[in-house]
């Protein structure tokens, strides 16, 4: 055995050759910051942040996290299940469940700890999940802690999981099938719709993961309405999401029906085996869900922003606030990024494998707080570069 340092050394040697090692940047942002960025002690406007809407400085998710320190302490002091439980919890729960049309809601401590703790609570050995091929790492994380059988379907390719499902779902006692609702490094929708039908069809849950979704006006036909309680026609059975991302915040939560939600508070092992969020967390996510109710315009000026992007560049029309730049090599993607930067903009390269070889990117996210004077040079920076 090689001693630990020489093992690390190694690895990250092999990483260095191929321009695939990450290492951390400060970033910095004041709290008044609309977009400007401090990274590695420069400025920038930011098209590399998921903070959508605007939100995360925004003064009333402060003074809510404020006033919630103030009242009940910087912790949570437990797991929910013990004492950790604390009254903001009620409302955010209630908030959520009310603005998706679900029966009930759970929140969690991430997005990723979601994933991880409903997917195995759910799924077991002897079952099997389908899952899209682009769905992010923490669903392909939980796929294999549940021990279920993992199925990849091709990105989107509603032919190609009935496929799987004619040939596959039988030898197993229950069957999911998961996808994202937007895809965290494409920015495209799944054809939600035609996935609850097929889990119908073939007898399996539904799960989509609507990190990138919440307050977006995700349009169209393709999206669904996550509650089956409601008796709406087609629906998925289990939607999850962050509150990390457009809602400034942070945390992760589920919705469905009553019983799904009572099942997982008993079952899903990173809820029961970790500490509730600080009620300032929650208290700051519940004045975000707050403002994207009454200002909803916050979600569509995002998703304009976006949309001129694509129209300007010639790119398929933007989904979702989510454009890709794709590029190749990561060479490429990085030198585009370095480009961006020395024009005062950031836009970081995803490389493998976050993305598949070969598709290596870059990924602007696009938000409410971002000027059309912003976006017009964030353009003319592109087409000065692709
Ligand atoms: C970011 C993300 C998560 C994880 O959410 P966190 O709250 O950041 O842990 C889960 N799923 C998708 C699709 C994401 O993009």
């Amino acid at each position: 055995m090689p001693n630990l340092n020489e093992h690390c050394a190694k690895a990250l040697n092999a990483l260095d050759a191929n321009s695939l090692r990450r290492t951390l940047r400060m970033s910095a942002r004041a709290a008044d910051a609309a977009v400007e960025i401090t990274y590695d002690g420069r400025k920038y406007t930011s098209f590399a942040c998921n903070d959508y809407l605007g939100l995360r400085g925004d003064a009333r998710l402060i003074s809510a996290g404020q006033r919630a320190l103030a009242e009940f302490g910087a912790g949570a002091g437990a797991s929910r299940l013990v004492t950790g439980n604390h009254p903001l919890y009620a409302p955010l729960e209630a908030k959520l469940a009310a603005m998706k049309g679900a029966e009930a809601a759970l929140v969690f401590g991430s997005g990723y700890l979601t994933n991880l703790g409903v997917i195995p609570a759910l799924m077991n050995k002897g079952d099997v999940i389908f899952a899209d091929k682009l769905v992010h790492a923490c669903i392909i994380d939980a796929a294999q802690l549940s021990g279920a059988r993992l199925m990849r379907f091709a990105h989107n390719d509603m032919a190609h999981l009935e496929k799987l499902l004619k040939e596959h779902r039988e030898d197993s006692t229950n069957a999911l099938i998961v996808t994202d609702h937007v895809f965290s490094m494409d920015g495209d929708v799944a054809p939600l719709t035609e996935i609850a039908v097929l889990g119908e069809k073939y007898d399996a849950w539904t799960m989509a993961d609507d990190a990138h979704g919440l307050g977006i006006p995700i349009g169209g036909t393709r999206a669904v309405a996550p509650s089956p309680a409601r008796g709406e026609g087609m629906a998925i059975d289990i939607w999850m999401g962050t509150l990390s991302k457009s809602a400034g915040a942070y945390g992760g939560y589920v919705l469905g029906s009553q019983r799904l939600i009572d099942f997982l508070i008993t079952s899903a092992r990173s809820f029961v085996f970790s500490t509730g969020l600080p009620p300032a967390v929650c208290a700051s996510a519940l004045a975000a869900l707050e403002i994207m109710q009454a200002e909803p315009e916050r979600g569509s000026n995002a998703l304009a922003h976006a949309r001129r992007v694509t129209e300007a560049l010639g790119l398929p029309l933007a989904q979702s606030v989510i454009v890709p730049i794709v590029l190749g090599t990561p060479e490429r993607a990085l030198a585009a990024s370095d480009a961006l930067k020395a024009k005062g903009m950031l836009a970081v390269a995803i490389r493998p494998p976050t993305v598949p070889p070969g598709t290596a990117r870059l990924r602007l996210a696009l938000s409410a707080a971002h000027t059309d004077a912003q976006v017009e040079a964030l353009i003319a920076a592109l087409r000065g570069i692709l």
